[in-house]
């Protein structure tokens, strides 16, 4: 599957987005024309914003090798940042419709899922479908969102690429390893929740950034989600010593768990607590375990 999505990729850039004439223009462009172009727009800017003589004072702090920073540095960080909201918001929009639809998850998300423990390798183990419309399509997407060059989308494609095997790689190596993880905080440890039986319905966001975690109250910490797991073994065994039942009915509660969640976390102005989760799902339930019976299967790659 890894290999089919290289190979799907590959005919992607090389029938759809390679021109040599456009790649051609950019790179042998009339750059210092260009840069002299936007010096002008940004003296008039200046001046115009700010008068005359404050606006000459701050142009002369910046210095005349600012346009050239600008053109060459300062837009296209701008552009890049853009292009990963963009692509957080599709893959987050996709990537959980993947899991609410039980059509979508059982034929083509559940392959991904397989990987209860991701490793590198892994990270592009993708039906070739899911493969296409969430990465591919999803980099090409935010690239002409941000209006990057052709070297540019090498760039921002070779980066996205590089993170999601970094979130896959199943170890949280120390900063000083992996800036990365400095950088952005969607890191191979919550990602990894996402990859457990128990996390399915946590942590959509990929690859960069959790802001839609965090809006949606579907954000869990590494750190809750192991609190979580243990409160709910010791209300299960309190459970089991009440009832006297080794043979504890755990029903899973999918529909009613995210819901209490959310409108709790909405409540609270942030997600809920372990204990919250625990005690919303009752008795009846495993907050742990947030699929039925079918999904499980597919998960386990039985009913695919
Ligand atoms: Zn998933
Ligand atoms: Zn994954």
């Amino acid at each position: 599957m890894v290999l089919i999505q290289q190979v799907f990729q590959t005919l992607l850039g090389i029938f759809v987005l390679e021109s040599d004439e456009t790649s051609l223009a950019q790179v042998f462009a009339d750059h210092p024309g260009r840069v002299q172009d936007l010096a002008q727009k940004v003296a008039g800017l200046t001046i115009s914003t700010l008068g005359m003589s404050k606006g000459t004072h701050l142009l002369r702090l910046l210095g005349p090798k600012f346009a050239n920073w600008l053109y060459w540095w300062g837009i296209p960080s701008v552009q890049f940042v853009w292009a990963c909201f963009v692509m957080d918001a599709w893959e987050y929009a996709l990537h959980r419709a993947f899991h609410e639809s039980r059509w979508l998850y059982n034929n083509f998300h559940s392959h991904h899922h397989r990987l209860y423990v991701p490793y590198a390798f892994g990270a592009l183990y993708n039906h070739p479908f899911e493969g296409f419309l969430l990465d591919s399509a999803g980099a090409a997407i935010s690239a002409a969102a941000s209006f990057m060059t052709i070297r540019q989308t090498i760039v921002f494609f070779t980066f996205s690429i590089m993170k999601t095997v970094c979130d896959h790689g199943g170890y949280a190596f120390p900063p000083w390893l992996d800036p990365l993880h400095l950088i952005f905080p969607n890191t191979a440890e919550y990602h990894d929740v996402h990859h457990q039986m128990q996390g399915l319905r946590y942590n959509y966001s990929q690859p960069f950034f959790i802001h839609f975690d965090v809006l949606f109250g579907t954000r869990m910490s590494a750190e809750k989600f192991a609190k979580m797991k243990k409160v709910n073994q010791k209300f299960k065994k309190s459970f089991k010593d009440a009832n006297g039942s080794s043979e504890e009915k755990v029903v899973s509660n999918e529909k009613s768990l995210p819901e209490s969640i959310r409108r709790r976390g909405k409540e609270n102005g942030n997600d809920a607590s372990p204990d919250d989760i625990v005690l919303a799902q009752g008795k009846n339930g495993d907050p742990t375990v947030t699929l039925n019976g079918e999904t499980y299967r597919a998960k386990a790659g039985i009913a695919t």
